[in-house]
Formats: structure tokens, C-alpha cells, sequence
């Protein structure tokens, strides 16, 4: 849930004090588990990095006259990341670099850590420790479950403060029944029911001027004012972008909860997995670039919906392995490479059941087929263990 905020040019520099010395201490910490390898004597942990920061705090009086809570918050963060390394589900944390990361997080409990209030009914203040209280722009309510939040400037030179909610869960509708979601190759996402659902991108018009933007920035000096002008420009459009597929995550998660009692979806683990290796389900920021004409999401706009599902629908939300879920025909079983005819037309080879080819990966996700299908639906000869993936065209 994000705001506005709207710090006067002194608490504007105390944040950014805060965002450079949460990164250098980030950083730190890359730097130490960089050299680290399996087998090796295991890298400093947060307990350890904690002990190191106090060291560095009375060697580093700018370190000492910063926030000890917003430092030690980025050492918890690096921690949760590299947790969600060795899971296997997040990559590994990488360098933090000034002017493209800028942001800091408060976790505790409102009222004791921090805190915010009302001006008027559409001005509130957020309390930060050592920049005092800064006003933001309170176009919502902000629900009281509200545990952590994370003060971030954008690449326009915008603040902002996010609260971490989790919303309420929303109640199915009780018939028992079930919906597969896929994330599909040529729209954002399948539903088995044969409904399609794309991420509102940019306008026509806006990616126009997006592309018109990016060759102006190649052409501009680097250091120049007018580089730094249409670099602005740039991420103005990006966060609009941004902002739509948010909502539409919002709308999209909230909707499945309450229109099915169990949504299937696929596993996100193997995905990422996939998405490594740059196949066409996970396409890379190239194939990406094609605005307008490329309808999918990408791996971190999927996560965010899966979240958002199993929050909104807590015990309701099943992974399935995708394997094979884009290449079995949902109406014979037959399982094979060249049904999937084009990113958008499956056509089983064995039985001529023709239909869009999300829609039927998602039925395919909907009967939970994929997770029984291991070794049953192994296409014959067997040593296959990787699902092949179709060419990309390029229309
Ligand atoms: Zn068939």
C-alpha cells in the first residue's frame, strides 16, 4: 500500500542518508558472502554481521550518526535474501548501486517502532528515526495490521512509503469449485475456464514515445542535463507500467478468490528455474521490449500474484509442476512437443482437439495432471526429463 511522501529539502537529505548507508551496509555484506562457495567455511552470519557493524559504527563516525535500526534492518533483509537463495526460490542478492537503489525499511510494531498520524483527512506524517515526521499524501485508509513499511525514491527523484499489508482473507464461494491459472506465453495468464487476462501495458501512444525516448537518451552526453531530463522522462513511463500491473494483480488476485474455491497454479520454484535458463514462458527483457505485442508477465509480476492469491485465498492455492502442462492435449492425454503448433494454437496430433494454447495448459493445471503425470506421461523414449520448449516466433 504506497504513498506519496512529500519530505521537506532537510528531511529529504536525512533520507537519503538513510538509503545510502542501508546500501553500504548491504553491500558489505554482498561483498563478504561473495567469496563464499559450498564447502567453504560457512560466511558470516547476522549475528555476526551485527557484531561487524558496531565495529564499523565507531570506526565510521557517518556510519555512527545514522540510524542503528534502518542499518541493522538492511542486515535482516540481506539475511531473509539469502534464505530465499538457499530455498532456491529467490536469486542470489546482488550489489546495490546509488541513484538505482534508494530505499531503507522500518519493521516493528506501530505505535512502539513507528508510528503516523493525521494532519487533515488527506494528509498524514509517518514518523522515521532521525528525519522526524514526514507528511505523505493518505489517499487510503491504511489498515491497522500494517508491520513494516519501506521508504523508497523512484528513478523520477519521487518518494514514496509503502506499508506491508496482508490483506483480509475473501471467502470462495463455497461450490467446491476449482480453476487452473496459467502464466502464459501469450497472454498474462490462462484461466482453464478459457477466459484470457493480459496486464494492461503502455498505450500505443506511450510506448511510441518510449522508443522515441530511448533513442534520444542514446544520443544524449552522458553527465548531460538533458541525459538526466529523458532518463526522468523514462522512468515516468515505466512507473506507470509499473503502477497498472499492480492494480491489475490487486483486481486479478482478489476476483479468482472469491470466484473459486481452490485455484491451482503453477509451481513458482520450478519457474524461476526455468525463467534462468531464458526460455519462452520466462522471456528475457528483449523479447520483453516488444510492447504492445508481448502480452505475458514477467517471473516477478507472477510471484507478486501468487502472493496475493495465497494471502486472499490462505489455504486454497495449490501448486502444480508445470511439466508437460503445455504440451499434453487436455482432451486425449497425448503429450507431445509439436502440438503446441504456435505460442497461442495447441493442436494434438493424436486426436485434432484444437484450442488456444494457455487455455489449454491451464486445464491441463486445473486437473492437477501435472503432478501425477511424473513418470506416467513421460513422453516415450523415456531419458526426456526437461520439457522442451517451443522456437520463438518473431511476429
Ligand atoms: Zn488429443
Amino acid at each position: 500500500m504506497r504513498f506519496r511522501l512529500s519530505p521537506t529539502p532537510a528531511q529529504e537529505q536525512g533520507l537519503l542518508e538513510h538509503c545510502s548507508q542501508a546500501r553500504y551496509v548491504w553491500n558489505l555484506a554482498v561483498e563478504q558472502h561473495q567469496h563464499w562457495q559450498p564447502g567453504r567455511k560457512s560466511a558470516p552470519g547476522y549475528a555476526e554481521q551485527c557484531r561487524q557493524l558496531t565495529e564499523a559504527r565507531k570506526a565510521f563516525p557517518w556510519l555512527a550518526a545514522g540510524s542503528q535500526t534502518v542499518q541493522q534492518q538492511a542486515l535482516r533483509d540481506f539475511a531473509q535474501a539469502m534464505a530465499g537463495f538457499f530455498a532456491g526460490t529467490h536469486r542470489r542478492p546482488t550489489w546495490r548501486k546509488a541513484g538505482v537503489h534508494e530505499g531503507f525499511r522500518i519493521v516493528g510494531q506501530r505505535g512502539r517502532h513507528w508510528d503516523v498520524r493525521h494532519l487533515s483527512r488527506k494528509t498524514g506524517q509517518v514518523w522515521i528515526p532521525k528525519v522526524g515526521w514526514v507528511r505523505f499524501r493518505w489517499s487510503r485508509q491504511l489498515p491497522d495490521e500494517a508491520k513494516s513499511f519501506r521508504v523508497k525514491r523512484d528513478h523520477a527523484g519521487r518518494w514514496h512509503v509503502a506499508f506491508a499489508v496482508i490483506p483480509p482473507p475473501i471467502n470462495g464461494p463455497g461450490t467446491g469449485e476449482v480453476v487452473g491459472v496459467d502464466r502464459g506465453v501469450a497472454v498474462s495468464a490462462a484461466l482453464s475456464t478459457g477466459e484470457r487476462l493480459s496486464v494492461p501495458g503502455l498505450r500505443d501512444t506511450e510506448a511510441e514515445r518510449l522508443r522515441r525516448l530511448q533513442r534520444r537518451l542514446a544520443r544524449a552526453k552522458p553527465g548531460s542535463n538533458r541525459r538526466k531530463g529523458v532518463k526522468t522522462a523514462i522512468a515516468r513511463i515505466k512507473a506507470r507500467e509499473t503502477d497498472r500491473r499492480k492494480d491489475w494483480v490487486e483486481k486479478t488476485s482478489t476476483r479468482l478468490a472469491a470466484e473459486f474455491d481452490v485455484i491451482r497454479v503453477e509451481n513458482l520454484i520450478k519457474n524461476m528455474v526455468r525463467s534462468a535458463r531464458g526460455t519462452l514462458t520466462a522471456p528475457g527483457s528483449n523479447v520483453r521490449a516488444k510492447a504492445g505485442l508481448n502480452r505475458s508477465i514477467h517471473a516477478a509480476g507472477w510471484g507478486h500474484l501468487v502472493t496475493r492469491l495465497e494471502h486472499k485465498a490462505p489455504g486454497r492455492v495449490e501448486k502444480i509442476n508445470p511439466a508437460y502442462t503445455s504440451q499434453i492435449c487436455h482432451a486425449c492425454g497425448h503429450c507431445a512437443a509439436e502440438n503446441r503448433e504456435s505460442q497461442a494454437v495447441f493442436r494434438c496430433r493424436a486426436c485434432g482437439h484444437v484450442d488456444h494454447a494457455d487455455v489449454n495448459a491451464a486445464k491441463n493445471i486445473a486437473a492437477g495432471r501435472a503432478v501425477t503425470a511424473r513418470g506416467a506421461l513421460q513422453p516415450l523414449g523415456g531419458a526426456v526429463n526437461r520439457e522442451p520448449q517451443p522456437v520463438l516466433t518473431s511476429g
